[in-house]
């Protein structure tokens, strides 16, 4: 049992970090240490949890911070930044 029962459902990482929408991805496949999910438009995830500290909110809907982070992508794709650049804001803003 990876994430345990707060990981059944997460923020998408692809849609977040590439589009900067947020989109539900459900757990597909429980394993110890490494949890998959989907989302809705077909983006498969692994999270692995060996040696990270379990989540103790569920990681769905979309905490404050994820909802900061989506703005923070949607602008920097506006202003026709790249992924790396866009990676790099979120790093100096402390999102990442
Ligand atoms: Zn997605």
């Amino acid at each position: 049992m990876a994430g345990g029962e707060n990981a059944k459902s997460i923020v998408c990482p692809t849609c977040l970090y590439r589009t900067g929408q947020i989109v539900v991805a459900e757990r597909t496949n429980e394993g110890q240490e490494t949890d998959w999910f989907l989302c809705e438009r077909q983006h498969k995830t692994g999270i692995s949890w060996d040696g990270e500290e379990l989540p103790t909110q569920p990681l769905w809907p979309a905490s404050q911070k994820d909802k900061q982070t989506a703005h923070v992508v949607t602008d920097e794709l506006a202003k026709g930044a790249d992924h790396n650049t866009v990676m790099k804001r979120l790093v100096e803003l402390n999102l990442l």
